[in-house]
């Protein structure tokens, strides 16, 4: 492997920044599951007898579903790459096992595979 201890240092601050704003983020309008820490329980919006009232709450639950769905993938691919920084195989396409070009690291610091294998 020949990405330097210092880069994976600043990748590594870079995905504890990232995932902190996300857990924050994800803590606005969702409630962390007592049980399991991984998971988050978007709050039920509270029906009201008002029709349009809560059709306008439901389409805000969707945004935020989808919201909340964003965020977790971001996260799980955070906590991914920060467990190959501890396995020490940051940097390594997961599909492939070739390097990550460090630019692309760099742009995506939670870049699980190479530019060949994203997607
Ligand atoms: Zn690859």
């Amino acid at each position: 492997m020949t990405l330097d201890r210092q880069f994976i240092e600043k990748m590594k601050n870079k995905l504890q920044e990232e995932r902190s704003r996300i857990e924050s983020e994800l803590k606005r309008f969702a409630n962390k599951d007592e049980h399991d820490k991984e998971v988050y329980n978007p709050r039920f919006p509270d029906m009201t007898d008002k029709l349009e009232e809560s059709a306008a709450e439901v389409a805000q639950f969707v945004d935020e579903l989808a919201l909340e769905g964003n965020f977790e993938k971001t996260m799980k691919a955070i906590d991914h790459a920060l467990d190959k920084i501890k396995a020490d195989t940051y940097g390594i396409c997961d599909v492939c096992k070739k390097e990550i070009d460090p630019k692309r690291l760099e742009a995506n610091p939670s870049a699980a595979t190479c530019v060949e294998h994203a997607k």
